[in-house]
């Protein structure tokens, strides 16, 4: 099984990885490897997010969703301060094929960096 290395596209500090999180898709499946190439539940529409399990968070989420009392918050790179995700328990969004409820702990892929090792 490959680990999986999320970083901040500005800095390049490591926001989360499969050591300490589970990376999710939009239909809470972990993500394992680069098999899949979209990660989204219509073929037709890129997935701008990946997902984070709540049940394990690397620290500096976790402060951050502690600090919002487990509401809705924005997540900054404890580095550099980029916004790179946002984490929602109050909404309760629904993915693409509206069969699902998108996990509540997102980074945004246009503001981070995965990586297969
Ligand atoms: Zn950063
Ligand atoms: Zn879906």
């Amino acid at each position: 099984m490959s680990n999986i290395s999320i970083k901040c596209q500005k800095c390049r500090y490591e926001l989360a990885s499969s050591e300490t999180s589970t990376i999710l898709d939009c239909h809470e499946k972990p993500i394992k490897d680069t098999s899949r190439v979209t990660y989204s539940c219509n073929k037709n529409v890129m997935e701008n997010n990946w997902y984070l399990s709540s049940t394990a968070l690397p620290d500096w989420i976790n402060n951050y969703v502690e600090e919002g009392d487990w509401q809705k918050g924005k997540l900054i790179c404890p580095n550099c301060n980029l916004r790179v995700g946002s984490f929602d328990f109050v909404s309760g969004m629904k993915c693409q094929c509206k069969q699902f409820l998108l996990p509540q702990i997102h980074l945004v892929k246009s503001k981070v960096d995965i990586y297969f090792r």
